[in-house]
């Protein structure tokens, strides 16, 4: 059994920067990651037009000045294999793989309460001791396995947007499906749609989208950046969304309709994600967003040309960005082409898989290919899959049957010294994530120093903090109208999911200000303790003030 001060869960953006911070305070790591690569989803979701909805240079790390200047982005938005590059770049200038084991999936881990310590399991049956845990699992990286009758006879190639094969699919030729409208679904329509023989779009839902409005970036603006990435970080840290602008303070229903027409006009053409934040209530008030929603429905039907068809595709029934709206490059515009068709899921469903396709309830289609854009078990998938077991053998999934409960989102009571990196509870999802995960690392290093310098053993999420800040993050969900559409931020996209409001939708800037706090309170919520509990509790230090 190896002896190391943390293990580290998955090598993607969150797990790279945990690496880099902790073994920077001397600590000794050791990064599991399933794949063969580093890079997380990034390094699975190689579907063809996969690319980031964040703007390049705030999809970026922010803790090396001398990265950010090195580091040359070619497109506003990046696609996938330039942010793989990324990523492997940051691996190997900062020697990050020396302490990553590729092709290493956990299988258990289980706190030694005597100890204060976890010992961690590997599929392959390595085991590593370790007094922290951190989980670095991603929120968007188990991917939700579709099971339709017949599934198993279906004879062409199947393939799932969130595990794309590492060799190159060719579509040329081909009679190809792709189920779901989500981001996944929507980025890969239009490159697939131009190489394909055929292609249908199942699609359930009718996704809101904005175009991405991609565009090279030129050395201009590359120089212009690199002048004053300091000032441009300060505003993501501290925007609502961790994007660097703030919403427009004003009512999107104290305008006129002209005056809204033009700053709609003005979002639509550059904010892409940002479109959200045109008005400060367009996800706070109905009427507020029924104004957002159509503008975006006249835009999105004015380059459909077929009516039966814009009907379907222009999207109804929830609130704009109640769910993930998707931002994109040309995907309305595919159902135009002559060899691209819409089959409508609510009209006519899927009745099953057969060897040469898919019937529905009106058609039986023929393909070679059929690509699953379902998306994923969000936010708890990756965090359940491996035995996690604490304190009196309860197990995480136990713990969290009815529901992700945690302290801020990082802790759990029950789960001494394990932390979790942009899950439930957090910003997460609702924020550039590349900010949170930083900003989270950050807080949990500060943490294990203190404990350090403090010769404190074992930190723990106290229960009573744990249901204040579940609370917490429903009345903040409920000012919202998050909860009026059903989708991965609730737990609605697994049938018997619990239905849980999971991100913090407080803002970045707000979120960041209580974990501060938190700190400066010596870690109010947490238990910091000088000896394991679990040896006679003596040694307990209750409350321990920060350093
Ligand atoms: P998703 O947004 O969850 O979309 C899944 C799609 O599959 C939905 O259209 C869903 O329909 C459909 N679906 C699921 N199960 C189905 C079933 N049994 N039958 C028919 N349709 C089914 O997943 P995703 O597109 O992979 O995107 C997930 C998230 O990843 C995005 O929201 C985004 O946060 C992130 N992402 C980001 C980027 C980026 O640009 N950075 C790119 C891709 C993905 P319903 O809507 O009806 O459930």
């Amino acid at each position: 059994m190896e002896v190391v001060d943390a293990v580290v869960i998955g090598a993607g953006f969150a797990g790279l920067r945990a690496l880099y911070r902790l073994r920077g305070m001397g600590k000794k790591v050791a990064v599991l990651e399933a794949g063969a690569g580093v890079g997380g989803v990034w390094y699975h979701n190689g579907y063809p037009g996969a690319r980031c909805d964040v703007e390049s240079y705030d999809y970026s790390y922010s803790f090396s000045p001398e990265l950010e200047q090195e580091w040359r982005w070619t497109e506003r938005y990046a696609t996938q294999p330039e942010i793989l590059n990324y990523i492997n770049h940051v691996a190997d200038r900062f020697d990050l793989r020396k302490d990553i084991q590729f092709n290493t999936r956990m299988a258990q881990a289980r706190y030694d309460e005597q100890a204060a310590r976890w010992t961690v399991a590997a599929e392959n049956g390595q085991t590593w001791s370790s007094q922290f845990l951190v989980m670095c699992v991603g929120q968007l990286s188990t991917p939700k396995a579709p099971n339709f009758p017949g599934q198993a006879a279906f004879q062409g190639e199947v393939i799932h947007s969130g595990v794309w094969p590492k060799h190159s699919v060719d579509f040329v030729g081909k009679r190809v499906a792709i189920i779901g409208t989500g981001s996944s679904g929507m980025q890969m329509t239009p490159i697939i749609a131009k190489q394909a023989k055929h292609l249908t779009v199942f699609q359930r839902t009718a996704n809101f989208s904005i175009p991405a409005s991609n565009a090279p970036v030129s050395d201009e603006e590359d120089r212009q950046v690199k002048a004053s990435y300091r000032t441009r970080r300060e505003q993501a840290w501290n925007s609502p969304t961790g994007l660097g602008f703030k919403p427009n303070k004003q009512s999107a229903l104290d305008v006129t309709p002209e005056e809204r027409e033009k700053v709609y006009e003005a979002a639509w053409s550059r904010l892409g994600y940002g479109f959200a934040l045109s008005y400060h209530d367009i996800l706070l008030s109905m009427a507020a967003n029924d104004t957002a929603a159509d503008f975006i429905r006249r835009k999105i039907g004015a380059v459909i040309n077929d009516p039966v068809v814009r009907d379907k595709l222009v999207p109804k029934g929830h609130p704009f960005a109640a769910r993930r709206p998707s931002v994109d490059s040309g995907y309305f515009q595919a159902f135009n082409r002559d060899n691209v068709e819409l089959a409508d899921l609510r009209e006519s469903p899927i009745v099953s898989f057969t060897p040469e396709g898919i019937r529905t309830t009106i058609k039986s289609h023929s393909f070679d290919t059929i690509i699953f854009a379902t998306g994923f078990d969000a936010f708890t998938g990756s965090l359940l899959k491996p035995d996690i077991v604490g304190r009196g053998a309860i197990t995480l999934r136990e713990k969290w049957a009815a529901g992700p409960v945690t302290q801020l989102g990082v802790g759990v009571s029950d789960f001494p010294n394990m932390l979790i990196v942009v899950g439930p509870g957090s910003p997460s999802l609702l924020s550039n994530v590349m900010v949170s995960t930083e900003e989270q690392i950050d807080w949990l290093a500060e943490l294990v120093r203190h404990m350090e310098s403090n010769k404190l053993v074992e930190f723990e999420a106290e229960p009573q903090a744990e249901q204040r800040w579940v609370a917490h993050v429903n009345e903040r969900a409920k000012e919202t109208l998050y909860l009026s559409a059903d989708s991965y931020y609730n737990g609605a996209e697994i049938p018997g999911k619990p239905r849980v409001f999971m991100p913090y939708s407080g803002g970045v800037r707000g979120y960041r200000r209580i974990l501060h706090q938190c700190a400066q309170d010596g870690y109010s919520g947490f238990t910091l303790r000088d000896a394991p509990a679990a040896s006679g509790g003596l040694n307990r230090t209750p409350e321990v003030s920060a350093a």
